[in-house]
């Protein structure tokens, strides 16, 4: 992720990221107190250019006000920054990491001082490119009524590291999350889309992360004139769909061979999945304006 060259943007500055650190004390090392996000910026036909900047930085403000973390930043500058911190980097395909964290504080109180910092680095499609064997999980999303879900919090990640790491140790690629109700709900770092009868479904948001690439999938869905609506479904459900596959920034469009033992029929390359897949390639190697896309 990084090295001995690498530069990041910390609180108004560009520093070495060997020579940037954080107080031992800090609530977000403590607490996982601390909110994040995660952004793409791909080397397109008119240069390098951030996927929906203005939509991450201001999930990450949400993410903040959610969690009652002061937020006392400036989008656009924040965004002029990100871009400054890949070119000094030399980096023209990246993933971008800006991450809100808080200063000395052991108590359980709001934090006094607050600080910011983005960095980046090239990194393939996370769970690569082939068809992904998946397992439902044994931890649930937690519980919206405990943690604001809908905000990308440092913490609720440890939810997403013992998912994943269970999914591993039984053998498979990647796991499925269920919501406290015992729907499906996402993957420990995606969210998941199922086929059915040439229909595209996806969990409504309330239990999930209202992810930018779920969005972008929904605009795609409307270009190519496929019909793609929320609804609420099952492991059982899903163990039927024709085809499946998640979508996020680090993973991109990534389809689901199997569910536990359960192989969707349908041949990848024939499913919607892949179609959208060729689309979204296209469309972020494409000369537009990310914010205000097809
Ligand atoms: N759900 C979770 C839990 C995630 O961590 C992510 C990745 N940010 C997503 C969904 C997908 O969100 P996005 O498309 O905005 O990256």
């Amino acid at each position: 992720y990084f090295n001995s060259k690498t530069v990041i943007y910390l609180n108004g500055s560009f520093v070495k990221a060997t020579e940037a650190g954080t107080d031992l004390y800090s609530q977000s090392l403590h607490y996982g107190y601390a909110a994040f996000e995660g952004i793409r910026a791909y080397n397109t036909h008119n240069g390098t250019r951030v996927f929906k900047a203005k939509a991450h930085f201001e999930r990450l403000k949400r993410s903040c006000q959610l969690a009652r973390i002061p937020f006392n930043w400036d989008i656009e500058d924040l965004i002029r920054q990100t871009y400054k911190v890949l070119e000094l980097n030399n980096l023209k395909d990246a993933y971008i990491r800006p991450l809100v964290f808080c200063g000395p504080n052991m108590s359980l109180s709001a934090p006094a001082k607050v600080s910011i910092m983005i960095c980046a680095w090239e990194w393939a499609a996370y769970l690569g490119n082939d068809q992904l064997k998946v397992g439902i999980s044994s931890y649930q999303r937690p519980n919206p009524k405990s943690l604001p879900i809908e905000a990308k919090i440092s913490a609720h990640y440890v939810n997403s590291i013992l998912a994943t790491t269970e999914a591993k140790s039984n053998g498979y690629d990647e796991a499925i999350l269920l919501d406290m109700n015992n729907n499906v709900a996402e993957a420990p770092g995606a969210n998941l889309f199922i086929e059915r009868n040439g229909k595209l479904y996806t969990p409504p948001t309330g239990n999930i992360l209202p992810g930018i690439t779920r969005a972008t999938v929904f605009q795609l869905c409307k270009r190519l004139d496929i019909e793609c609506t929320e609804r609420v479904f099952t492991v059982e459900d899903l163990k039927i769909a024709d085809s499946a596959f998640f979508c996020g920034t680090a993973v991109e469009i990534a389809g689901i061979k199997s569910v536990d033992e359960v192989v969707f029929p349908l041949k990848w390359q024939d499913s919607l999945g892949a179609t959208l897949a060729r689309t979204y390639k296209c469309l972020v190697l494409e000369k537009q304006n990310y914010e205000v896309i097809i």
